[in-house]
This record gives structure tokens, sequence and C-alpha cells, in this order.
């Protein structure tokens, strides 16, 4: 198991290409990624491991399967 990187998805291990992290690599100011106001269900944030639970963003791809299941 790799450490829990901020710029990686918990869930597929993916890039999560979260707008804050990119900000921070990038050096240009970022509001809000989509992450922030975007409502996760309880289901998906379920499967997040604890220590990521608003540490990290889930892609768009998960979040998107999540409104599906
Ligand atoms: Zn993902
Ligand atoms: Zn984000």
């Amino acid at each position: 198991m790799q450490p829990q990187s901020a710029n990686v998805c918990p869930l597929c291990g993916e890039h999560n290409q979260c707008a804050m992290e990119l900000a921070k690599t990038t050096g240009e100011p970022v509001t809000e990624c989509w992450c922030v106001s975007v409502a996760f269900s309880e289901k998906l944030l379920s499967k997040v491991p604890p220590e990521a639970l608003n540490q990290v963003c889930i892609c768009q791809k998960c979040a998107s399967q999540a409104d599906a299941l």
C-alpha cells in the first residue's frame, strides 16, 4: 500500500485532478475545486478510508459512478 496522496483518488487510485491540488503545483490561485460543491453520497463516502475523508478529493469518475448506483 502506498501512502495516501492528496492528488490520487482514494477509491480508484487514479489521479483525481483536484483543482486544489492543481493550484499547488501550478501556483495559480483556485477558489474552489468542483469537489467542494459536490455533495458526495454517504454510500460513496463510506468507501473512502477514514484517514482520507475530507482530506483527499474523489475523482470525477468515481463521483459520477456513485450517482449511478
Ligand atoms: Zn476515482
Ligand atoms: Zn477536489
